[in-house]
């Protein structure tokens, strides 16, 4: 069974999603900025390479067991952009990091675009060494629709422009907490924990 288990990622709400779920298994999840380990380049051009390389160097820095995850929007219009370039969309061009830069930049580029069909994506990656020669890989999609006009004030990131024919409004007009329950990370951590199950590395 594992006992302790390093997140390779200095986001101190993924922390507590990941600590409110592994904590009751025992598992104990440890920051890799608390062992003094850097964030490690994500040079891939996909999530999966790049939470695999986040994953490698936390675990090859500290010895331990490591998780890491990786995620994004995928618009279908775009081949998949903005991508593992989310975070940073609006930046490629304008040197502008931020949510509502990413936002009008997205809105922008989708001007002349009746197919709005998009969606968020998770991966999970798990190994329980640097060398781990079949890593858990975890990867859940959230789909929806870009829309215009923002709408609500909860959540981050694109949210606002996310709407979802299911709820019928925006992840920015959902209660944080259903968010929490459905949302592409949610699912790839529900995915996550039944791997770790299957292989004995957490109680049945
Ligand atoms: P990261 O995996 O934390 O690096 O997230 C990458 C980027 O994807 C974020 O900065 C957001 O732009 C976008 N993103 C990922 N998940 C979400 C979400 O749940 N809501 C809105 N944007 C998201």
């Amino acid at each position: 069974m594992l006992t302790s288990v390093v997140l390779a990622s200095g986001n101190a709400g993924k922390l507590k999603e990941f600590n409110a779920l592994l904590d009751p298994l025992g598992l104990t999840v440890i920051p890799q900025a608390s062992l003094g380990i850097s964030e490690a380049p994500e040079p891939h051009v996909t999530f999966v390479e790049n939470a695999l390389a986040k994953a490698r160097h936390a675990s090859a820095c500290s010895g331990l067991p490591a998780i890491a995850d990786d995620s994004g929007l995928c618009v279908r219009a775009l081949g998949g952009a903005p991508g593992i370039h989310s975070a940073r969309y609006a930046q490629l061009e304008q040197g502008d990091r931020f949510d509502l830069a990413n936002n009008r930049k997205l809105i922008q580029t989708l001007e002349q675009v009746s197919d709005r069909f998009a969606w968020y994506v998770a991966v999970l990656v798990f190994i329980t060494h640097p060398d781990d020669p079949q890593p858990l890989i975890a990867e859940a999609n959230w789909f929806g629709e870009i829309i215009d006009t923002p709408r609500g004030a909860n959540g981050f990131g694109y949210d606002a422009h996310f709407y979802i024919a299911q709820h019928d409004c925006t992840v920015a007009q959902l209660d944080p907490s259903v968010k929490n329950a459905v949302s592409h990370r949610a699912q790839a951590m529900t995915l996550l924990l039944s791997k770790l199950r299957e292989r004995g590395l957490i109680p049945l």
